[in-house]
């Protein structure tokens, strides 16, 4: 179910994942956002008859609502993501930190963020991830979660705890790691000991 492999590892890509944000929704966009939030879900019909738009058009506004992770698909057109509120996590609410954010791209083509790899690696638990990004902790570079070295119950706590912290190096982990205590682990080993650690069952 979980699957990340397909990843987005290019610089380049991370800049695009970045821009599809929403500021950089169009003025009609954020309108429609706005009337979304107020009807919660809404069809390509109603947005054509509501903005008096083309077909092709509705479908590049809701396009763009998905992708900035503001909407979710339905059958007949969209409704209100389960977490559009901006710059707040995905997971805990918390404020989103660039410096610690976890960006994923989900199977529908939406987007979500979470506030630091704690929350984010509970959120690959849950949701259908196509792709994950997670900022590097000492430099804030997008990294391709896949590829990166997770640093679990270290004494740096900058975000959710237990705190994980996130190295596109293994090496500054592993170093990381002998001033600052903790445990280097893979996106799966990091995974399941946030989940085990966070579930309520023994
Ligand atoms: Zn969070
Ligand atoms: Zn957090």
């Amino acid at each position: 179910m979980i699957n990340i492999d397909n990843i987005i590892n290019d610089y380049h890509a991370c800049q695009v994942f970045y821009n599809l944000s929403m500021e950089n929704l169009s003025e009609r966009q954020q309108m429609l956002l706005e009337w979304l939030k107020a009807q919660n879900s809404v069809s390509v019909s109603e947005i054509e008859a509501h903005f008096s738009i083309s077909p092709a058009t509705a479908y590049r506004d809701v396009r763009a609502l998905i992708q900035a992770g503001a909407a979710v698909k339905t059958f007949q057109g969209i409704k209100l993501a389960p977490s559009s509120q901006e710059g707040k996590c995905a997971f805990c609410n918390g404020a989103i930190n660039e410096r610690t954010v976890f960006i994923f791209q989900l199977q529908d083509g939406s987007q979500r963020k979470a506030c630091c790899p704690h929350c984010g690696l509970m959120g690959i638990s849950q949701l259908d991830v196509v792709s994950a990004l997670s900022s590097d902790f000492l430099h804030g570079r997008m990294v391709n979660a896949r590829q990166a070295t997770f640093l679990v119950e270290s004494s740096v706590n900058l975000c959710c705890a237990p705190s994980v912290l996130c190295f596109a190096s293994q090496d500054e982990a592993l170093n990381f790691q002998k001033g600052f205590g903790g445990q280097c682990c893979s996106l799966d080993e990091a995974a399941a000991w946030v989940r085990n650690i966070m579930s309520i069952h023994d």
